[in-house]
Order: C-alpha cells, then structure tokens, then sequence
C-alpha cells in the first residue's frame, strides 16, 4: 500500500475498484482486517506488476503504475482474494461533468454501440461537486444518448449501466460489475491445520475455511509404497489450485505407512479406518501446536461413510483439544462437486489415484464406535512413540500460488 502518493494524480488509465465485503460491518478492529486484505491484495497483485493500492470509504482502489502491468492477470488475481464483494474495471477522470461523458464515450463506447438500452448511476461522496447524483446522471445520460442514438434510456431494466463516481481524488466511470469471493481476508482469522486427500471434499473444505479468513497449512498422510508417488503429486496439484484462495502454504506430508502396517498387525479390522482416523487427528494436531495454528480442518460429510457417522466421528474427535472445522459437513455430494468445478479442483480430485484410507479397507467397518472400545485397543500398541517418529519424518512443501 502506497499511502503517502495516494494524493498525486496518475495518468488517465484503466483501473480497478473494489467493494470491500463483511469487514465493513467491523466495528473498532476493522482496520485490522483492512490492512491484512491489504496485505494479500498486494501480494496477489505483485506477479502482474507495479500498482498502487489503497483504500477509502469502503472502497479499494488499485491503479497500475505503468503500462507494462498486467491487467487481465491483476484483475482474474483479484476476484480470488477474499474480503472483496465486488470489483469493477474503471476509468479515472477529472470531477467535470463534461470530462465524465468524454471518458464514458471513450471508455465505455464498445459496450454502449452494442447494448439496446442503458441507464446512468451516480454517486457522489465528494459533497462539494456542483451537481447533485440525479443532475449528474440525467446530463451524461443525456449527452450519451444523443451521441449513441440506437440505444434507449430505460431506468428500470437497462442492458448496461453506466456508473458515474465522484470520489475525493477523482472521478470515475465503470460498468458491469463482477462478484467478488466473498468473504474475510485469509488470515483475519487465524490459523488452522486442513487434512488434504486427493479427494473431492477436502479441497473444498479447505477454500471454505480460507474463506471465512483461516490461513491453512495442509497435512497430508502419505503410505509410500502402498500410495503411489502420483498420488502425492495429486495432493500437492490440488493445493496447487487452491492457493490462489488460500495464499501461500506448507503441505506437511507425513510418512504414514508404518502405522498402517502396525494397525494391521495389531488392530481388529472392523475398527482399523477409525483407529487410523485417530492417528490421524493426533499427528495433525502436533503439527497444528508446532506452528502455532489453533484448529484442524477435514473435508468430513455427515453419514458419507462409515468413520464420518455421528459416533464415529466422535470418537475421531476425542483425541482433539483443539476446534476440529468440517466445513461441508451438511453439504450433498451434489453440492461438493458444484464448488469443486467453481474452484477449479474437481477434475484434479477425480483422477483414479488411490488414497491411504483406500488402501486397507476394512470389510465391515464399525459405524458405531466408542471411546471406550478405541482406548482398549489402543493398549496393544505405542501409538505416541509412532506419531513422533511420524512428525519427525515429515517432509514440508512449499507452495506459493
Ligand atoms: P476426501 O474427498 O476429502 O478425500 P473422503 O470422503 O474420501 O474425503 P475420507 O477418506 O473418510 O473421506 O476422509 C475424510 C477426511 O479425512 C478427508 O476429507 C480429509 O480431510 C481427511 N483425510 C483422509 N485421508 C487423508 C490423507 N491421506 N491425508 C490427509 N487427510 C486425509
Ligand atoms: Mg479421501
């Protein structure tokens, strides 16, 4: 951010302007959630060029420095960035009546030659314009439809609207606003551990905390031979994908198949998919504390299969201290795969690689587990000694998006 210049007067460009989300309903913290949107906007921007960005009156402006900024590149970036609501490409002009017809003919006359009807807004938060909004928007319009003869005034149903801004610096002119993802910007929040699979839930439940302003690390159980190393490239594709939502991360992949091995030996296979769940949770969780993240994350869906019935789930969650997030945990799979196409992760989710929870399926699984039952079990084995070895033999990925 570049508060100091925001005063000086770049040259006339193609710009952005954003509406801040949620974090406007912010009473006394608000800036602080300003400054970490501000903080992910500048990063998300940075690939594309030199802009400068800055924000006033719930509003973000982001102007490109120069002409060798990339403004599709910026402005696709941008509609990934949570805490925004809504963003439209303008054009900045001087606070003159006339100077807002010349940029609306300039800017906007592609889009005026091929809409059939139109209407002008305006909105003036620099109260000393000589005009009011209704004076503003019935001189453009006015000035528009002579010199666009073809189109029709309709305040009702306009194909295009034309929006006029009077702001302090400048005014601006824009037209067909897009949404925005929503949200709280990542990190607002805090931090949380996601449990990322290769399957189509996870990644999913991973972009709804991001949005609800979580940064996330990923951990990823990894059973070398028994999962292959395509599998775990799959993993680390999805948060791949994801990071444009979620920001730069670590996946913490975790050597799994000794566990495994050793649940196999010594627990009763109707409970092996729980007890591992269990192992699960545990590594999860140390890895959580040693990075100071305060939640975990699973892509868990109520009654999808057996260890995600109401009991068994209990019994995975009784070995957590910490909040366990399940973001899609009332959703259909209908529902899953709408998001997952939308985020860009389903056809990746979908490949046929197998999963550590596919590879030793028990034949009836227990959907009634309890607490009681998973601690006797456990006593046939060191499960702690096996969760340090584990966390000790993680290897950590960095990904940026
Ligand atoms: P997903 O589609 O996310 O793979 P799923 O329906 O296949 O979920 P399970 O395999 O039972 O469900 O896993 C439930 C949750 O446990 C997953 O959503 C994920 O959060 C976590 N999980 C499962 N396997 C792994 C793994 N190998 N590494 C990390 N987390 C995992
Ligand atoms: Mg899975």
């Amino acid at each position: 951010m570049n508060q100091t210049t925001q005063k000086t007067p770049l040259p006339a460009r193609e710009m952005f302007l954003l509406k801040m989300g949620e974090i406007v309903l912010k009473g006394l913290n608000r800036k602080s959630f300003e400054q970490r949107l501000m903080g992910n906007l500048q990063r998300r921007l940075h690939p594309f060029g030199k802009f400068r960005a800055y924000c006033r009156q719930s509003t973000i402006y982001v102007e490109p420095i120069n002409d060798e900024c990339d403004l599709d590149g910026a402005w696709e970036g941008l509609k990934q960035v949570f805490g925004i609501s809504g963003l439209s490409r303008a054009r900045s002009c001087p606070k003159d009546k006339d100077a807002f017809v010349e940029a609306a003919k300039s800017y906007l006359g592609d889009k005026l030659l091929a809409a059939k009807s139109f209407k002008v807004e305006s909105k003036r938060s620099d109260k000393s314009f000589p005009m009011t909004s209704i004076q503003l928007s019935q001189y453009v319009g006015g000035l528009l439809a002579e010199a666009f003869p073809h189109i029709k005034v309709d305040v009702h149903n306009p194909e295009l609207t034309v929006y006029l801004e009077v702001r302090d610096f400048a005014g601006y002119v824009h037209a067909n606003p897009e949404p925005g993802a929503g949200g709280l910007p990542v990190g607002s929040g805090g931090k949380a551990v996601a449990l990322l699979s290769g399957g189509l839930d996870s990644p999913v439940a991973c972009y709804m905390m991001a949005k609800r302003g979580l940064s996330l690390d990923m951990i990823h159980f990894f059973s070398y031979p028994y999962t292959s190393e395509e599998a775990k490239q799959k993993v680390l594709d999805l948060a791949k994908i994801i990071a444009p939502y979620c920001g730069r991360m670590n996946v913490h992949v975790v050597p799994f198949t000794k566990i495994q091995e050793d649940l196999r030996r010594n627990c009763p296979e109707p409970y092996f998919t729980i007890a591992m769940r269990r192992y699960m949770m545990r590594i999860a969780q140390m890895v959580a504390r040693d990075i100071d993240a305060h939640a975990l994350v699973t892509g868990e869906s109520l009654g999808q299969v057996a260890s995600q019935t109401m009991d068994a789930m209990a019994v995975t969650e009784n070995v957590c201290t910490m909040p366990v997030f399940r973001p899609v945990i009332g959703m259909d799979k209908e529902e899953i795969v709408r998001i997952a196409r939308k985020i860009g992760t389903f056809e990746t989710s979908i490949l046929p690689y197998e999963d550590c929870c596919t590879v030793f399926t028990p034949r009836h699984p227990k959907t009634r587990p309890t607490v009681d039952e998973l601690v006797e079990i456990e006593e046939n084995y060191d499960y702690e000694a096996l969760c340090r070895e584990a966390v000790e033999g993680i290897e950590v990925v960095k990904i940026k998006p």
